[in-house]
């Protein structure tokens, strides 16, 4: 039964109750994400004609050709991002805010960069609604990081790139993580690399999975 259909963190509590059980029984066990998952009301960054859909596992259309990923891929990533809460995280592909405001549970200072204004402005709006206050709103290219906040100890890309770009790896702090989808189209791979010296890096395959692209300088072409 949902346990309501408002807006905020009350809406659907016991349904993201349930969602938290699955991604449990997938895997996930960092209670600090499975808070994060119990505490973020999915529903509110996606059309309310999706509501209904808004708990299942599976990505949702929010415009412009983009999707909310599927909440389990979500999780995968931000675990796999290892946080601690004293980090500052760099999102290229803020698209409907949901992975944004998951890292604004699990991190300091949460940096996300989208490339299509109508989908950045809605993002923050809905982050304030929700009174999120770590996350800070760039458009722009992500694919060239940001140089000025680098360097970052942990990344996250969630659009798929031909390969990993090289800004990004060159703004990782030494330790740090990033966690993304790279490849052909057809045959994406989720990565974790490791930053492990100045110019080292260890590389790590989590799994297979479909994004959206990644478009700009350092990934597809628009
Ligand atoms: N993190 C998003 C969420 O939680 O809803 C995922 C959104 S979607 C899978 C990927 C997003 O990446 C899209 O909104 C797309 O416009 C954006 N994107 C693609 N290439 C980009 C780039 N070079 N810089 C910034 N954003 C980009």
């Amino acid at each position: 039964m949902l346990s309501g259909h408002a807006s905020g963190r009350t809406g659907f509590m016991l349904v993201r109750r349930k969602l938290v059980e699955r991604l449990r029984a997938q895997g996930i066990h960092d209670p600090r994400v499975l808070a994060a998952f119990e505490d973020v009301p999915r529903h509110d960054l996606v059309p309310e004609a999706l509501w209904g859909q808004a708990y299942k596992d599976t990505a949702l259309p929010i415009g412009e050709g983009q999707t909310i990923s599927a909440p389990g891929i979500v999780a995968t990533m931000s675990a796999a991002l290892g946080l601690r809460g004293a980090e500052c995280v760099l999102e290229v592909g803020t698209g409907s805010g949901y992975q944004a405001a998951i890292l604004s549970r699990l991190a300091a200072r949460v940096i996300s960069i989208e490339r299509i204004p109508a989908l950045a402005q809605a993002a923050q709006a809905a982050l304030a609604n929700l009174k999120v206050r770590n996350v800070e709103f760039y458009l722009g290219d992500g694919t060239c990081g940001r140089p000025e906040d680098a360097p970052f100890e942990a990344i996250v890309v969630t659009a798929g790139g031909p390969e990993v770009p090289r800004p990004l790896l060159e703004q990782l702090a030494l330790g740090g993580r990033l966690v993304g989808p790279f490849g052909p189209r057809d045959a994406q791979q989720l990565l974790r690399i490791q930053r492990t010296g100045e110019a080292s890096f260890t590389q790590e395959v989590l799994g297979r999975c479909d994004f959206v692209d990644l478009v700009g300088r350092n990934g597809w072409l628009p």
